[in-house]
């Protein structure tokens, strides 16, 4: 069976380094908020490019501490509207709402499977305040027509860079671009730590000050609370092993492109659309998605020859039941990229041999009437 992604197979690449890492932590006594934080911190930041980093629980609340760090800043106010992309994992939406901000979702361009930046200006309206980007299934939603319309309307933009670590927007790396950007380490993503984590990054030091109070129940310093925060802080022991596993994204990424370019150059099927490829660099391949109108019997025919998928994602955000006030909304790009998306695998584990044999697999499916 080719997995999806083999996480078990990925994580024994590092297994010396990170039992290592492991058990340094465990000898140190300090597993909150110690030395691996801050040095993870550091070169996190070094590597995406701001002056600043600061670690937290999960992407989750990454996206939800940025939000809530400008309402404290005045910058955002409950009720303002923040743009999101209609097809985005709805993580990006509940943050929104748990910031008391009101999500736009505006749908993606179809070739690209990135928010349109014609209809984004289409949404925005006097009460919009911030512009979320999310760099979906790993490719750059950032454009210089994006970059014209924060200006002109005087827009936050804020990265959800889940999905895309490592990736370029020319220089820039995906999480400099913005005024901040939230970052998950959730095992699965290109880099994943062994539980759950998550970062900001930004070059703005008040923002990050506040972000890191909010993070440790509001707290300035020890036992004085200037905010009403929560408890989302990274670990030491998680940290430590993002300190691992960092150095080797750049590598991992490149392993991730070499399947890409195998499947773009060799899939060749009438029934199946693929997006259009990406600029050198602005495609980091966290999934790589496929279209059809026969989905199922797509999944079944791989699942039958050993190749197992995944689906990205089977039910839009608007379509959702924790999602009432959106259930009247016609999304029909993003409905149709829900209906039809099929994620084949790639990791830095999966070998080009199997690619192959997927790409083979592929060309010669046909759907029996
Ligand atoms: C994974 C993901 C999140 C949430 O990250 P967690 O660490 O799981 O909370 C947010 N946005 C996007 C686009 C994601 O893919």
């Amino acid at each position: 069976m080719i997995k999806f992604l083999d996480l078990k197979k990925n994580t024994e690449r590092h297994s010396e380094e990170i039992t290592d890492a492991v058990n340094s932590v465990v000898s140190s006594g300090q597993y909150i908020l110690g030395a691996e934080v801050e040095n993870f911190e550091r070169k996190f930041a070094e590597y995406i490019g701001t002056g600043f980093c600061v670690g937290c629980a999960n992407g989750l609340d990454a996206i939800y501490l940025i939000l809530k760090a400008y309402i404290e800043l005045g910058k955002l106010t409950p009720g303002d509207e923040v743009i999101v992309p209609a097809n985005t994992y709805i993580a990006t939406i509940i943050a929104v709402i748990q910031a008391g901000l009101t999500p736009v979702p505006v749908e993606p361009d179809p070739e690209t499977l990135q928010i349109s930046p014609q209809k984004i200006k289409e949404a925005i309206s006097n009460k919009t305040k911030a512009l979320l980007i999310v760099h979906l299934y790993g490719r750059c939603a950032y454009s210089q027509e994006i970059a014209a319309l924060c200006d002109k309307n005087n827009l936050l933009l804020i990265e959800d860079n889940a999905q895309a670590h490592g990736c370029k927007f020319s220089e820039q790396r995906t999480g400099s671009i913005g005024n901040a950007a939230a970052h998950s380490f959730y095992p699965g993503k290109n880099l994943g730590a062994l539980g759950d984590g998550g970062a900001v990054t930004t070059n703005d030091g008040e923002l990050a000050r506040i972000v890191r109070a909010l993070a440790n129940y509001g707290s300035s310093a020890k036992y004085v609370f200037d905010y009403i925060g929560r408890n989302s802080r990274l670990d030491e022991m998680q940290a430590a092993i993002l300190s691992v596993k960092l150095p080797y994204l750049d590598e991992e990424n490149a392993g991730r492109m070499e399947i890409a370019a195998i499947y773009n150059n060799g899939i060749r099927n009438p029934l199946i659309t693929i997006p259009s490829e990406a600029p050198r660099e602005q495609n980091v391949y966290h999934i790589f998605p496929v279209f059809t109108p026969y989905r199922e019997e797509l999944k079944k025919y791989l699942e039958d020859n050993g190749v197992q998928t995944l689906i990205h994602y089977p039910i839009p955000p608007h379509k959702q039941k924790c999602m009432p006030q959106w259930s009247g909304m016609s999304l029909p790009v993003t409905e149709n990229i829900h209906r039809t998306e099929l994620s084949l695998p790639i990791s830095p584990v999966l070998t080009t041999d199997e690619a192959r044999k997927i790409v083979e697999l592929i060309n010669n499916w046909q759907v029996k009437e």
